[in-house]
């Protein structure tokens, strides 16, 4: 069978980095994705929290196309059209007068490291350079985005890590008041932990990170990576707390999957970069930039995708309340924002997951025992229901 023969030949040829389910995927169109042996799945994972306008979106198929017809690179020593246009449109609806284009995740966080620690250096005090992050947070995997990741199973075997990291418990205020001190440059933190078991914080505690920032002349970095994009029901997760961050950092739903990060601050801390200061090759390259565009486009013209983040959300989490009281035993607890939903287990989620994948429905668990459901944010109630159903299923054989 050509499934067999193409995982042998990846457990052969690829390095061993990830636990891979044995299916190999070809296809994909909206909340559906096909298998090589064309069986059909409803994706909740969304390439996690990526296909935010589903699989091969129109716009963006198109606009990609257009795109790798007309120019595919160039250096970042000229300009090009797209990259402005896309600064401009990120500026125009967030807090930031000024983006910088990378290609990843991990790649935005180290970039606004470095922004924060050269605006401190440079406009506060030489011995500003610690950056405070959260215990269960996940900010990626290289060096400096990997010190930031404040959980040890990330950072064994590859020590020693960069200097000048401190971490506090997330969303307890006073730790991170305690915390502070004439060496802190920069709070860092996710408005919501995804990758950590879809942990939100109490209502004000963003609210006071950012007075606590305030009053120490320390800059507030938020990592939206996850959480920007409509993920939540707003176009970045901070709107929803009343306060704007100096640094955030965007990727995952940037470019509906194709590769692209970003970097977004305020004009006084973006002075402290300076032609030299950080690069990228292919950062804000032509072709992730115009599926950027068209994504945000996509989300910005119409209304109907912010809107139906949040109405399928809260059906969502409704739904999934009522599984938590039908399993009292199995569920702990059912929480969410928008279209980043959560659902804690008092077990082990992986056979439950594989069990779900046998169905038809790919879902992701996180932090060991969070199941977490990242579906395009154009989801419908249909689909929701056949999640429901198919995980009701799989939990009822597990007692
Ligand atoms: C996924 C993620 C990252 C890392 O992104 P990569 O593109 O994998 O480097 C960083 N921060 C958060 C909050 C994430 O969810």
């Amino acid at each position: 069978m050509e499934q067999k023969r193409l995982i042998e030949e990846a457990e052969k040829y690829l390095m061993n980095t990830y636990r891979r389910y044995p299916v190999v995927l070809r296809k994909g169109s909206g909340v559906k994705v096909f298998g090589i042996d064309g069986k059909e799945y409803l994706d909740f994972v969304g390439g996690i929290a990526v296909n935010i306008l589903g699989h091969c979106p129109r716009k963006v198929v198109i606009a990609v196309q257009k795109q790798v017809q007309r120019l595919i690179h160039v250096s970042n020593l000229y300009h090009i059209e797209p990259q402005i246009k896309l600064a401009k449109l990120l500026v125009e609806n967030s807090f930031a007068d000024r983006v910088f284009f990378c290609n990843s995740g991990a790649e935005a966080n180290e970039g606004a490291i470095k922004l924060a620690r050269k605006f401190a250096k440079e406009f506060l005090s030489p011995d500003r350079y610690e950056i405070i992050t959260c215990h269960g947070s996940f900010h990626g995997r290289t060096y400096g985005a990997l010190t930031a990741t404040a959980q040890e199973k990330f950072h064994n075997g590859f020590g020693p890590l960069l200097p000048g990291f401190k971490y506090v418990p997330f969303n307890d205020i006073e730790s991170l008041r305690k915390a502070i001190d004439k060496n802190t440059c920069a709070v860092m933190i996710e408005p919501i932990q995804g990758e950590g078991g879809v942990r939100i914080p109490d209502e004000e505690y963003l609210k006071e990170v950012r007075r606590l920032c305030d009053d120490n002349g320390v800059l507030l970095i938020l990592d939206e990576v996850q959480t920007g994009m409509g993920r939540t029901g707003r176009l970045f997760c901070y709107e929803h707390y009343g306060i704007r961050p100096d640094i955030m950092t965007l990727a995952k739903g940037l470019g509906s999957g194709i590769p692209i990060g970003a970097i977004l601050a305020t004009e006084s801390v973006s002075k402290a970069f300076t032609p030299g200061s950080h690069a990228s090759t292919f950062g804000g390259n032509p072709v992730a930039c115009a599926a950027a565009i068209a994504t945000m486009e996509t989300l910005l013209e119409d209304d109907f995708i912010l809107d139906n983040v949040r109405r399928m959300g809260s059906y969502f989490l409704e739904r999934l309340h009522g599984l938590k009281k039908d399993f009292p035993d199995i569920i702990l607890s059912v929480r969410g924002k928008g279209l980043l939903v959560g659902m804690e287990l008092l077990r082990d989620c992986t056979d439950i997951v594989q069990e779900c994948i046998k169905r038809g429905l790919l879902i992701n668990c996180t932090a060991g025992n969070v199941l977490r459901f990242t579906p395009p944010l154009t989801v419908e109630k249909k689909h929701i229901d056949m999640c429901i159903d198919i995980l009701e299923e799989v939990i009822a054989e597990l007692k």
